[in-house]
């Protein structure tokens, strides 16, 4: 019965343990390569390989300010979504890869507008007022789609220093939390356009609204 008990204990253990996820030996090795320019080649939705990372669920991970494979992950992340020749306003850690849940967002709501860091991300409340807008992504090039967001959310998220921040975030910025955070639940802006006749290749695109 003790025995019993024990592994019963093991089992339950390991099983809370498993909720906390490790860097695979895949994503290992993505982290431990030199990059030209610290740039990350990006996962393609058009690349087989690729879609089966950008269509999985990432995982919350233990964030350590001593972990040097998350601090060069995290490097490696702001260089590619800052890639002077295809710059993003926010990158997730699917795009480079790595099924953990990692976003980089630009702050447009703060002073100087800055690009921040996110660990262990979610949205814990999306207020009922849509919008609709124009979104691009670094996975899918070429094309441009009208997307409808909740036009605030409520995120939590971690940090180096602290765990379970709540914060309110609006606007454009509550936007392109919405798109990264997407990437962590294995889903693409292209995922939410229901009606195809908004999805507009980049040369519709400059055709129709660029003139
Ligand atoms: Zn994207």
């Amino acid at each position: 019965m003790i025995k019993l008990k024990y592994i019963i204990i093991t089992i339950s253990f390991y099983m809370t343990s498993c909720n906390i996820a490790k860097f695979s030996m895949p994503e290992k090795e993505i982290i431990k390569k030199k990059y030209e320019n610290k740039i990350i080649p990006l996962m393609l939705v058009s690349n087989k390989l690729d879609s089966t990372i950008l269509y999985s669920k990432s995982r919350n991970f233990k964030v350590s300010k001593k972990d040097k494979k998350l601090k060069k992950l995290v490097t490696l992340m702001y260089e590619t979504c800052n890639d002077k020749s295809n710059p993003g306003v926010g990158i997730a850690s699917p795009q480079v890869g790595i099924n953990k849940r990692i976003v980089w967002v630009q702050r447009f709501d703060k002073e100087k507008e800055p690009f921040e860091v996110y660990f262990n991300i979610e949205i814990i409340k999306f207020y009922p007022t849509k919008s609709e807008g124009w979104e691009a992504c670094l996975s899918v090039p070429g094309y441009k789609g009208i997307v409808n967001r909740s036009d605030s959310i409520i995120i939590k998220y971690d940090n180096y220093e602290k765990h379970d921040i709540i914060e309110t975030v609006r606007g454009f910025t509550a936007v392109i939390f919405q798109h990264e955070i997407d990437h962590l639940e294995g889903i693409l802006y292209t995922d939410r356009i229901f009606d195809k006749a908004k999805l507009y290749s980049d040369k519709e695109y400059e055709r129709s609204f660029n003139k």
